[in-house]
């Protein structure tokens, strides 16, 4: 056995110091400067959204696009309810209150018809939230094909939470591009990382425009300092957009090796009674940034709780899908439309170790570990019918 296997750790290219080093000599180590603005450009490209604002967070994205589609406090906004809680914790920075929605089967991501359900429900209210929070979870992209016309239909603005979902696409459409805005994050464990990082994008430029106004501590075009709005201090520094741009130019081999993760996994793995993985729709061009299973305990001899102790005890990383945030004490009191899918999700879902940098004797490793537990559980279930 050799060494610790990490869930998702960064990955280096190599050319990172070379940028740095840029930055370092020209002496722009401050926020702004000219790697960010190359950053924002390279990135808004290869997402094919025209405008991008780097960001100190992918939850300072968040924040802002929420606040930049007009939520204010009181009101009501829709988020997916399987997710990282930095999906709605800026709904409750905004004093606004978060209404989470199940993710469905057949996908994982957010159920369209319970969303529609929801919007109908609503408009007889008389009460339609305005902002959904849409995320594409583990790096697939939601069913945009059926979240967009309801939205439309109800006049409701889609914030794209892409922040796993770098590099994938939904019928030939980059994510992060299907809302009014979409959120990225560079977060350490993320498909590229500058450490910590976010980027907010849109196609639409004033959007782009007020969210750097208003991360620049909303600074007024005045010599002295002046003030209309307040603003936050969540711009990206110019020496992270370096890091940031050495690992976009590798984006496509990161996807790659991940996509590779998946299809070794699925390839040592689904033969085996009990587990099932994450499913990838059609159409959809996953990152596969982690690639999750679900281990049906009866048939598979042992939870995923239990798999993931086993696999602790080998020095291997994994951890249980997202705890749906209906769940958790942070968002308690808000409401939730349907739950029962996303938490048997948590109860039973794992996600494995999906690093870029993985070797085919890593994932040989984790797959013995999942094989042993299998075969020791199913003996002891033999014996046990026996007895
Ligand atoms: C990582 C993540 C975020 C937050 O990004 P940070 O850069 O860590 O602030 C938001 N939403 C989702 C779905 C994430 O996975």
């Amino acid at each position: 056995m050799s060494g610790r296997i990490y869930l998702s750790p960064p990955h280096l290219s190599g050319r990172e110091r070379e940028y740095l080093n840029e930055a370092l000599d020209s002496n722009w180590v401050a926020p702004l400067g000219p790697h960010v603005d190359a950053f924002e450009a390279e990135f808004a490209r290869k997402v094919g959204v025209p405008y991008a604002a780097a960001l100190s967070s992918g939850t300072a994205a968040v924040h802002l696009g929420l606040q930049l589609l007009g939520v204010e406090a009181g009101e009501e906004v829709l988020c997916a309810s399987l997710t990282f809680a930095a999906s709605a914790n800026p709904v409750v920075h905004l004093g606004a209150r978060p209404v989470f929605v199940d993710a469905e089967r057949d996908s994982w991501n957010l159920d369209p018809g319970l969303l529609e359900e929801e919007l109908a429900a609503c408009a007889r209210r008389g009460r339609v939230p305005r902002v959904l929070v849409a995320v594409d979870l583990y790096g697939d992209c939601a069913d945009y094909g059926r979240i967009v016309p309801v939205c439309e239909e109800y006049g409701v603005a889609i914030l794209e939470d892409a922040a796993e979902a770098l590099g994938s696409s939904w019928n030939g459409r980059m994510a992060g591009s299907f809302g009014r805005a979409g959120v990225f994050s560079f977060n350490g464990n993320k498909i590229i990382t500058t450490s910590g990082g976010g980027m907010l994008v849109s196609e639409d430029g004033g959007l782009v425009e007020r969210a750097r106004y208003l991360a620049t501590q909303a600074r007024e075009r005045a010599p002295h300092y002046e003030h209309v709005v307040a603003g936050y201090n969540y711009r990206m520094s110019n020496l992270l957009a370096g890091v940031g741009r050495a690992q976009l130019a590798v984006l496509e081999e990161r996807v790659a090796a991940r996509r590779r993760n998946r299809a070794y996994y699925e390839e040592a793995l689904s033969g085996m009674e009990g587990v099932s993985f994450m499913p990838v729709p059609a159409g959809s061009h996953s990152n596969c940034w982690l690639t999750c299973i679900l281990v049906d305990p009866e048939d598979f001899g042992a939870s995923a709780a239990e798999l993931r102790v086993a696999l602790e005890e080998q020095d291997v990383e994994a951890r249980p899908v997202w705890k749906p945030l209906h769940l958790q004490k942070s968002f308690e009191g808000c409401r939730v439309v349907g739950g029962e899918n996303s938490e048997e999700l948590f109860a039973r879902g794992l996600c494995l170790p999906s690093g870029s940098a993985l070797s085919e004797a890593d994932l040989e490793r984790v797959c013995e570990v999942v094989g042993r537990v299998h075969r020791r559980a199913r003996e002891r279930m033999t014996l046990a019918n026996q007895g």
